[in-house]
């Protein structure tokens, strides 16, 4: 008894909590709301895959809408990119929808590769998610690869939430098997909302689905939470796929393209890990996979820094090759009749090119 009383005062004020919200409340499990937004597309099956190990119940905001929007829109100040101002419109929808959570995750990711960091709009999500009025306990980790191993950031956050060192351990080595097997998946072919479908529903990854061979195939580039949040993007890719196009993202393309770093120029060196990845692919559908593809899109939220300065540099690289290529910014203003009439344009384009070429090469 007494050593289990000295144990109880020694343990770490956190591991205290976990247990109290478990005992006064009667709740088998910690409860955790995740906001659909951000790096949701990049991180949930390994988010998923780890909470479960952890035997913490997770909570997903609902899918992006109107109310959403707005309500994160007003918390956002006016030059803020609009995935962040969405991100505010998340946590306000779990904090409303499910008052009996115990965290909201709200992670802060530094740097996932030696060589590049994260938007600084990541570096201070929980801080800035802090001020929002009336949230919850914030439940954080810190990526970092450049100053520690992600197991370290696991290990923390499993002491949080009353687990020790080695079943966070555990847990991270189950999740990291995961997230490879959700990788493989994706570049096997299966596109990114699908594979997510199937990860939310618990179901195994199984057989690519079989997409059907169309007449133009489309580079689309971007950030995951442009891309694949529907709302957001307009059903963007849905409108390309009716113009009769098969769209491939990065999630889609081997693993080898990202291995070799991006040399810009002498003067100009890019910081960030994502855009970093973007012209690692445009590299190859430059060079070798030239033929792969008949345009490029690169789908960007107003006021992000980042990607408007890589997108120069390929729009440069696309005049050279001679490669279609369409720039479109959104924002929460962005029409549904103009963003048709933009890529109809595009494709038609698209289209007489290739007849151009065909009828050149006939005449040759
Ligand atoms: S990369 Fe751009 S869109 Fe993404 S959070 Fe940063 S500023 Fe916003």
């Amino acid at each position: 008894m007494q050593q289990n009383a000295a144990m109880q005062q020694n343990e770490p004020a956190n591991l205290k909590d976990a247990k109290k919200i478990q005992i006064e409340g009667q709740k088998s499990k910690i409860k955790v709301g995740i906001p659909r937004a951000l790096h949701f597309y990049r991180f949930f099956p390994f988010w998923k895959k780890l909470f479960e190990e952890l035997d913490v119940e997770i909570v997903i905001s609902s899918r992006t809408n109107k109310r959403i929007v707005e309500e994160g829109a007003f918390q956002g100040f006016g030059e803020l990119c609009l995935p962040v101002k969405v991100y505010y419109g998340h946590v306000l929808h779990l904090m409303r929808e499910h008052p009996d959570l115990d965290y909201i995750f709200v992670p802060r990711y530094v740097s996932e590769w030696t060589d590049g960091y994260f938007c600084p709009k990541f570096l201070s999500l929980p801080d800035v998610i802090r001020c929002l009025p009336g949230v919850p306990k914030i439940l954080t980790y810190t990526i970092n690869v450049k100053e520690e191993p992600i197991a370290n950031a696991i290990i923390s956050l499993a002491r949080t939430l009353g687990k020790s060192q080695s079943e966070a351990i555990e847990a991270y080595k189950k999740t990291k098997e995961y997230h490879r097997q959700y990788q493989r998946f994706l570049r096997a072919g299966a596109p990114v909302n699908y594979a997510l479908r199937l990860v939310e529903q618990g179901k195994s990854f199984g057989k690519v689905p079989k997409r059907r061979a169309k007449k133009i195939r489309l580079l689309l580039l971007g950030h995951g939470y442009n891309l694949f949040d529907n709302y957001v993007n307009l059903d963007f890719q849905k409108k390309l796929r009716d113009q009769g196009c098969e769209v491939i993202t990065l999630e889609n393309l081997p693993e080898e393209l990202f291995k070799e770093p991006v040399v810009i120029n002498r003067r100009f060196k890019n910081y960030w890990g994502h855009e970093t990845e973007i012209m690692q692919a445009i590299r190859y559908f430059l060079t070798k996979g030239r033929k792969e593809i008949d345009g490029v899109i690169f789908l960007i939220s107003f006021a992000c820094g980042p990607d408007s300065l890589i997108a120069e540099l390929i729009m440069r690289d696309m005049k050279v090759v001679g490669l279609p290529f369409l720039q479109v910014i959104m924002d929460e203003h962005t029409g549904e009749a103009g963003l048709l009439t933009r890529i109809e344009s595009f494709i038609e384009m698209i289209k007489r090119k290739k007849r151009s070429m065909l009828e050149k090469s006939i005449h040759i």
